[in-house]
């Protein structure tokens, strides 16, 4: 049985383009501002889970977006600003678990679901999957668990699976290119997970050795691949530096191995991963 990716788009979210992009050397408190302030909307993007089959177990990348977000008291109702900054196109059927039901999939058979990081439209899903091994960094969890806090970051605890406990992500010391640690997923070193934090404190990205080409998916670390190649961060993050450098560690890395990067609210991210476009990145 060899390894494979499937994507699982859980709807789409249109946002401010302030979110999208702004300069890494603006203050943070400016970008927030700016968000804020920002009156037009991009395109919407869609929001891509990953299931990816392999010998060990079907693995699941990020959870999506919940159907719920549509609901009036998904979002508290004390931060507003989830709904000022983003409107969400999403149907009950393209909920993770009635996607995951539709391939015949039982959750709690899942060897494994990798959360990116716990932003509500890749958490989302979370409710749909209990009895399933939930896996993040231990970074993320603390910067976001906090109700308060995680709200202001852009996440949604109280819609967390009640007593909601993750298993944290284990380092080893194996490198790959500037990565200098990386979490393991299978025995087989097939699936890793690498640290790149900026976009959230405790992100990860997965990468994956399949037959017939090498996979990174990179979760939010960068909305989209112009985006990545000229090192533009997004102007949500609480830490553009890291996130820029997090970027060149990316390109650095497909200079190293010819990696097809699948970012998951590219909407190229299928056309690539169907014809396994290997990123070539330039050189600012
Ligand atoms: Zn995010």
């Amino acid at each position: 049985m060899s390894i494979s990716i499937s994507i699982i788009q859980t709807g789409k979210i249109q946002c401010r383009p302030s979110m999208l992009q702004q300069p890494a050397d603006r203050p943070v408190w400016l970008r927030r501002l700016r968000v804020l302030s920002d009156r037009s909307w991009a395109e919407p993007i869609p929001v891509q889970a990953f299931l990816i089959s392999h010998p060990e177990g079907n693995i699941l990348f990020d959870t999506g977006m919940s159907p719920h977000t549509k609901d009036s008291n998904y979002f508290p109702s004390w931060m507003p600003t989830f709904r000022l900054t983003s409107r969400f196109e999403i149907t009950e059927s393209q909920g993770i678990g009635v996607q995951l039901q539709a391939k015949g999939l039982d959750p709690k058979e899942l060897k494994a679901v990798i959360v990116s990081h716990l932003h509500y439209d890749h958490s989302g899903g979370l409710p749909d999957l209990v009895g399933a091994p939930i896996f993040v960094v231990e970074d993320d969890y603390e910067a976001l668990k906090g109700h308060v806090h995680g709200a202001f970051e852009g996440a949604t605890p109280e819609q967390w699976p009640k007593d909601f406990m993750p298993t944290f992500l284990k380092a080893d010391d194996v490198s790959f290119g500037p990565f200098e640690k990386s979490y393991p997923v299978t025995s087989d070193g097939k699936i890793v997970a690498l640290q790149t934090p900026g976009h959230v404190p405790g992100h990860c990205s997965l990468l994956v050795f399949a037959e017939d080409a090498t996979y990174l998916l990179t979760g939010d670390a960068t909305y989209g691949l112009d985006y990545l190649d000229k090192e533009l961060t997004d102007g949500v993050n609480d830490n553009p530096m890291q996130a820029v450098e997090t970027l060149r560690k990316i390109k650095e890395l497909a200079r190293q191995i010819p990696l097809v990067v699948l970012p998951a609210h590219d909407k190229d991210t299928p056309k690539r991963l169907l014809e396994k476009t290997v990123y070539k990145p330039s050189i600012l």
